[in-house]
């Protein structure tokens, strides 16, 4: 008999009833150090103070109205976003399938108002990942996400990752934008090479393509700067971001500049729930955080110690792990070992990990992981690998 929660998902024997900072309570008691985040969500970890008062308070007054009327707090956190990023503009989703949803029709939409309803393809890389929608899985166009699914929407071209050859071979007089993500998350974290992201700029300009950046996993202060394209000193022109947004609650985004976004008038788009007052006032108190200079000093140091431990862990235990790769708390270890198994003891040992492609196992901490957090993770991983060599 099928359960009554439709059996898509593969999950863990785990309940956990309460978050505090890197912890989990499951319901028998155990507390877990949370390496994942709810996948990059948690971006100050769980049942953050500030959070908590945010939505809270919020909840007190007003939890929804229609995008027919004036929200404050959706056009707070809009400044907020556009004072501290490239954008000019931006319009609010409850997920990243529905920011890639966007992004895809803002990219099209500017091309046919510009008289080149001819332009609409959108080059993409193998490994990507930018969700569950029809847009979604026919951008990424990986077997396993479309198969079945089909007819997949139409125009997509899907390139190697790395292969720029590639791209400057596959622009026509079709091609509309370019998608990619600075790092691949579900692809086995991924980073592109900073050269990369600049040459990919470059012919975006030479040939007047949009390019458009999926940072819903990589974005909001993961790789320690606020924006992970940052690192390259390169601006898209369009953005997807949600995960860490809303800290936990279901929030996203389109970032846009004023020209990429000007196709997108009154009545061509819409959500009932996007942006709404409960999300954005949540997303203002991440907002004040992760955008704080101070913060994401923090984060990069973090990163740091981790990265460290991470590095003599992968040398104490080479028949287990591979390499450490990825940038800032967006980090990946490549397992010699399945990583499903070390995930798994990861479990065993009181740690939560997620799992990627490539082999690889993803840690994605809450951005407020202390220095004994850091330290915690050392052990219980390094008791992880001693398992799965046990085995
Ligand atoms: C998670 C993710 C998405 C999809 O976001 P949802 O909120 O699950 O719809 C898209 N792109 C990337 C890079 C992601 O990591």
């Amino acid at each position: 008999m099928i359960p009554s929660v439709l059996p898509t998902y593969n999950r863990a024997p785990l309940h956990f009833v309460k978050g505090e900072g890197a912890w989990l309570t499951e319901a028998d008691g155990r507390r877990f150090l949370d390496l994942g985040s709810g996948i990059a969500v948690n971006a100050l970890g769980h049942a953050h103070p500030a959070l908590v008062k945010a939505l809270t308070d919020q909840a007190q007054n007003l939890w929804h109205v229609s995008n027919l009327y004036q929200i404050p707090q959706q056009q707070a956190l809009a400044d907020k976003l556009v004072e501290h990023t490239f954008a000019d503009t931006v319009f609010f989703t409850n997920s990243g399938t529905e920011a890639c949803e966007l992004a895809v029709k803002m990219a099209r939409k500017y091309f046919y108002d510009k008289g080149q309803p001819e332009r609409v393809e959108i080059i993409t890389f193998d490994g990507s990942f930018h969700g569950r929608s029809s847009a979604g899985i026919a951008a990424a166009g990986s077997e396993k996400m479309v198969k079945g699914f089909g007819p997949l929407l139409p125009g997509f071209v899907h390139l190697t990752f790395g292969d720029l050859d590639g791209v400057a071979n596959a622009i026509t007089e079709k091609t509309a934008a370019i998608l990619i993500e600075p790092v691949q998350g579900e692809g086995g974290i991924r980073p592109v090479p900073d050269a990369e992201l600049k040459a990919l700029r470059q012919i975006c300009d030479d040939h007047g393509l949009l390019l458009i950046l999926d940072e819903v996993q990589c974005g909001v202060g993961r790789t320690g700067r606020l924006f992970a394209h940052e690192w390259a000193g390169i601006t898209p022109d369009i953005m997807m971001v949600a995960k860490g947004i809303g800290g936990g609650f279901p929030l996203g985004a389109v970032l846009a500049t004023e020209e990429a976004a000007s196709g997108m008038t009154a009545g061509t788009h819409g959500s009932t729930y996007g942006g709404n007052p409960l999300g954005c006032a949540v997303g203002c108190a991440v907002m004040d955080h992760v955008a704080d200079p101070a913060f994401l000093a923090e984060v990069n140091r973090k990163a740091a110690l981790l990265r460290q431990r991470l590095e003599g862990l992968v040398a104490a235990h080479p028949e287990v792990f591979e390499e450490v790769r990825g940038s800032g708390l967006m980090l990946g270890l490549k397992c010699k070992a399945s990583n499903l198994d070390v995930v798994k003891a990861g479990y065993d040992n009181l740690v939560i990990t997620v799992p990627a492609a490539d082999n690889v196992i993803r840690l994605l901490p809450p951005l407020t992981l202390t220095e004994d957090d850091i330290a915690e993770a050392f052990t219980r991983l390094d008791a992880t690998a001693r398992q799965v060599e046990a085995t």
